[in-house]
């Protein structure tokens, strides 16, 4: 008898018959004899439409408030689930948060699991109850609600699957699995059977946006094996866990990210210790910067460029804009209108002939490079925004199809 965690998504739950279609997806396993804990998301667009409708009321509402709101979404599925399992004949129970023993630390909006006491969830599995977990919720010290930030229930399903030491962490998703590309985007995209931890976390940082980045940080670090795969189709999905050594080239995709911007702060003095100042004024704003690039100094002046997340842009121009007063130096030229497209595969251990291959496949659909970045497990440039797409496919060609 195998403990199996399942979580579906909010597109898998959006109507009626969608969460039918899950809980015979539910039953099915619990038939075969296994001990099922289900987590759920807000059906379809609920989250989304709970924020709206608290900006209607109050945009400054306080978090707690906020949270007391966004929780509501879990509470609906949960029970609709349970509903529709028990129309179908089985023992089920739908848990809260709180039920099933989420304790998080007390940032609202945006609070970590810090345990999760799973006795109730034991004692309802020793009933032989399919049990029915909101996702994305828990309670802190002060026992009130708390939510862990939008896609926050991918990580309520790995925290049981964890406490549990499940056999099996399944996430359901809208798309048959991680691909080498958004097949959406490029049809020739193929399903991978597997991808380490590693890939994924790129993958997902690069804009794949299959599985929250913290439930695969989590897994990685409890070694729990995740199956990504479709609720709406029976085929199998793609397992995410530990590297394997693998053969040497292996590329697991090509992924893009059109939310990043590049600031280049000109014509600052060429000095020790620039770098460092103009740095740390971002990071004591908690400002991630992505790629850096330095020019060669000239006439006792250089120039620097960095790449931040769209959504710090204007405040890390602004920054740089005091800085440059402070210190000295020509303007800050803010770009959005770009994008980064990465190679991601934790075999890749000649970088130059990936780096090779890929700027050969920009080259050859005429897109320049503006800036590289490479670390273990990729190559990261720089590009327009408009040529995002191209150069995905092109790069994709270079490295899937079998006339390269
Ligand atoms: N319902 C929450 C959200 O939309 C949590 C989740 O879907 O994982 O962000
Ligand atoms: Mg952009």
């Amino acid at each position: 008898m195998s403990l199996i965690v399942q979580k579906f998504g909010g597109s898998s739950v959006a109507n009626a018959e969608r969460v039918f279609n899950v809980a015979k997806i539910v039953t099915d396993t619990y038939k075969k004899g296994n001990r099922v804990v289900v987590v759920v998301s807000a059906q379809g667009d609920t989250t989304d439409d709970l924020i709206e409708k608290a900006n209607e009321i109050n945009p400054n509402a306080s978090k707690r408030e906020k949270d007391m709101l966004l929780a509501a979404g879990e509470q609906i599925s949960i029970a609709l689930l349970a509903m529709a399992i028990e129309k179908l004949g089985y023992p089920v129970v739908s848990l809260l948060g709180w039920q099933a023993g989420f304790q998080t630390t007390s940032a609202y909006t945006s609070a970590r699991i810090k345990r999760v006491r799973t006795d109730r969830i034991e004692k309802e599995l020793d009933k032989k109850n399919i049990v029915i977990v909101a996702g994305f919720q828990g309670l802190n010290r002060y026992e009130d609600i708390t939510t862990l930030g939008r896609g926050g229930s991918d990580t309520s399903a790995v925290a049981i699957a964890a406490s549990m030491h499940a056999d099996l962490c399944q996430i359901f998703t809208d798309v048959e699995g991680v691909y080498t590309a958004d097949p959406r985007k490029v049809p020739t995209a193929k399903k991978l059977k597997t991808v380490s931890y590693d890939e994924m976390l790129e993958l997902a940082t690069l804009g794949a946006q299959v599985l929250n980045n913290r439930s695969v940080e989590m897994a990685k670090k409890y070694n729990i094996e995740l199956e990504v795969l479709s609720s709406f189709t029976n085929t199998p999905g793609t397992i995410v866990k530990e590297a394997i050594k693998m053969e040497k080239m292996f590329i697991s995709g090509v992924a893009k990210d059109t939310a990043v911007a590049r600031i280049s702060v000109v014509g600052v003095p060429d000095e020790p210790g620039l770098a460092f100042k103009m740095f740390s004024r971002l990071s004591a704003k908690n400002i991630n910067v992505d790629i850096i690039l330095q020019s060669i100094g000239r006439d006792g002046t250089k120039d620097i460029s960095f790449t931040v997340a769209e959504n710090n842009a204007k405040e890390a121009a602004k920054i740089m804009e005091e800085y440059i007063k402070a210190v000295g130096g020509k303007q800050v030229l803010l770009d959005e209108k770009v994008a980064k497209i990465s190679v991601v595969g934790a075999g890749m251990e000649s970088h130059a002939g990936v780096a090779s291959k890929m700027f050969e496949a920009l080259y050859d659909a005429h897109i320049n490079i503006r800036m590289i970045s490479t670390s273990e497990i990729k190559i990261s440039v720089l590009i327009d925004e408009e040529d995002a797409d191209a150069a995905v496919s092109a790069i994709h060609r270079k490295f899937f199809d079998m006339d390269n």
